[in-house]
């Protein structure tokens, strides 16, 4: 039977300014708004921020996914917004999460670094299946902490 559920990968620019209090205020507000949202339709995923760029993955039926994307392609806090997969899934890999946000601890910055440099910094590099692994592992270390 085909699978009724998406995943979504994309990454983009962040156009926040760079100063700490702009930064932390623009996401709480971006997550609240996407937290109330993504639970009304029935979407799960995380985000991932470092070296001024978002990496996502959003999780949910096809319609409110694309739908989701398509408001978060409009947003001007970020830009260069990239699709790097859209496939249908087994499984959710972020069944607890309306919107898990990563990059904020150091560990995880050092983790991010690591990859980031063997890709020279740039998630435009990371496969749509790179971007997935690494949150979910991330997310994984972060349930546990
Ligand atoms: P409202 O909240 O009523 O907003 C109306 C309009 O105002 C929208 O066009 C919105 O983009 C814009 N707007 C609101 N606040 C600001 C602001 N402070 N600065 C600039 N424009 C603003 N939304 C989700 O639903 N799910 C997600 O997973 C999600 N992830 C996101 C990830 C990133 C990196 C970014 C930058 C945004 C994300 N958003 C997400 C927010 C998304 O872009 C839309 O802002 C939101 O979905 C709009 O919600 P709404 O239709 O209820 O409109």
């Amino acid at each position: 039977m085909a699978s009724s559920i998406y995943s979504l990968v994309y990454y983009s620019r962040n156009y926040i300014a760079s100063d700490e209090t702009t930064f932390a205020a623009n996401v709480d507000q971006i997550l609240a708004k996407s937290r109330l949202n993504n639970q009304r339709d029935e979407i799960t995923g995380a985000l991932l921020f470092n070296a001024g760029c978002f990496a996502q993955v959003l999780e949910g039926p096809l319609d409110t996914v694309e739908a989701a994307f398509e408001r978060i392609q409009q947003d001007e806090r970020h830009g260069d917004v990239s699709l790097l997969a859209l496939n249908p899934i087994e499984h959710r890999s972020f069944p607890n999460w309306a919107m898990g946000f990563i990059g904020t601890s150091k560990i995880h910055a050092e983790r991010f670094a690591d990859i980031g440099s063997s890709s020279g910094f740039d998630p435009s590099r990371l496969t749509g299946d790179e971007i997935n692994s690494l949150l979910r592992e991330l997310a994984i270390e972060e349930e546990a902490a």
